[in-house]
């Protein structure tokens, strides 16, 4: 399974300091920094990073998270999780309606906006009868 890491070696594409990218080894496939080289991990430039899942907040309960990531509705026990729209970096939780909104009351430009915009509708499908 590949790991999340963010490289400080690199700009990210809004030019802040901090690539993204997925792999195996913190080797930035970017500027090739290798992390696992001493002479190069004594810096500490790559840095791995958590998958993060949003907690949305609770439908009642001022403040207070639900408890259950929004991807997937599971128990955020275990796993990372906040409240901060801006930390999140689960690409399903991403996805999801509760991060829009959330993203939205906190003033963050959503740049990952992803949804189907195609439906199965099951009354225009070919039937074999
Ligand atoms: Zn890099
Ligand atoms: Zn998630």
């Amino acid at each position: 399974m590949n790991n999340l890491w963010q490289c400080h070696n690199c700009i990210d594409e809004h030019g802040k300091p901090g690539r993204d990218f997925e792999a195996d080894k913190p080797v930035c496939p970017e500027c090739k920094l290798d992390s696992t080289l001493p002479e190069y991990a004594q810096f500490g430039l790559i840095v791995k990073r958590e998958t993060i899942h949003l907690d949305p907040p609770h439908k009642i309960l001022k403040g207070k998270g639900s408890g259950k990531r929004a991807c997937d509705g599971k128990p955020a026990q275990g796993a990372m999780f906040t409240g901060v729209a801006a930390i999140v970096n689960c690409p399903a939780c991403l996805r999801t309606d509760a991060f829009r909104g959330l993203a939205e009351t906190q003033g963050l430009e959503v740049t990952v906006v992803e949804k189907h915009d195609y439906v199965l509708d099951p009354t225009t499908m070919p039937t074999d009868s």
